[in-house]
């Protein structure tokens, strides 16, 4: 009997997310890039016309990618956009101190094709501001198209060709990687980081370790170390059993089996 296969390719495990995109026209052109290489999943957070999909400029710049276009969901928040994502990567013209780490395209594009289990989101910025800080540091992964240094910020839709492009690549055959390394543990999602992050930030701070009126960069500095880990759900959960065990007051802990 022939069972009928499932597709896991990257172009099923992929969403391209744009963050308050001012211009229409962008929206519709990142549409028409998405399809071009085989994708369909456009999310929009926030765009500047809440029903930008219906604008003429969308319609027009989509083309043939109506169908994708009128398919974009519209979200008020990262973290409806990131639902059901174990991997985010923010794609950004501009390097900060304190971000996860900075890869290519390709590299990423790689990694992605060849692990069946990420559900992976593409996050690009508003045009004129690019990415806010807050949301890179949700990251696993920050890709900066290697430009011109004197002039390095391409077009929102031409960076959404790029990656695009790239990822289809990887699919296809080219620059796919082995990243079986022995046993993996399902990887956790974006918001369940995102929760054991401010589960330790509490711990840090009932020992006194986070001073809460000085902080200085000790959560994003944490941050940027578990990003470079891709964490697993089991890790997630040790994590926070070490932020519990810190908050609950010794004689009311349960002894651990
Ligand atoms: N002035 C903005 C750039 C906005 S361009 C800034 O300083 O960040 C709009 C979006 O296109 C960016 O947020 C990013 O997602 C993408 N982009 C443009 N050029 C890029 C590059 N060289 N590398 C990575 N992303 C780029």
């Amino acid at each position: 009997m022939n069972t009928p296969k499932i597709d896991n390719s990257v172009f099923k495990r992929l969403r391209f997310v744009l963050v308050e995109t001012s211009s229409p026209g962008n929206i519709g052109a990142a549409a028409r890039a998405i399809k071009t290489m085989g994708f369909g999943e456009l999310v929009l957070v926030n765009p500047r016309f809440p029903d930008a999909v219906r604008e003429e400029a969308a319609i027009a710049f989509a083309s043939g990618a109506q169908d994708v276009l009128s398919g974009a969901r519209v979200v008020a928040t990262m973290e409806e956009a990131l639902q059901d994502c174990n991997f985010a990567a923010a794609i950004s013209a501009r390097l900060r101190e304190f971000s996860p780490p900075v890869v290519t395209p390709r590299a990423v594009a790689a990694q992605i094709a060849s692990d069946a289990g990420l559900r992976a989101a593409l996050v690009f910025g508003n045009e004129r501001f690019g990415l806010p800080n807050e949301l890179v540091q949700q990251c696993n992964v920050l890709i900066n198209i290697p430009a011109n240094p004197d002039y390095s910020s391409l077009n929102l839709a031409q960076a959404v060709q790029v990656l695009a492009y790239e990822c289809r690549m990887a699919e296809l055959g080219e620059g796919r990687q082995d990243s079986e390394i022995g046993f993996r543990g399902e990887m956790a999602g974006v918001a369940e980081i995102e929760g054991m992050f401010k589960h330790l930030e509490e711990a840090l701070v009932a020992i006194e370790f986070l001073k809460p009126d000085s902080p200085k960069k000790l959560m994003p500095r944490l941050k940027r170390l578990f990003a470079r880990t891709q964490l697993e759900t089991e890790e997630v959960n040790i994590l926070r059993g070490i932020a519990r065990q810190i908050l609950t007051p010794k004689q009311e802990r349960k002894p651990k089996e």
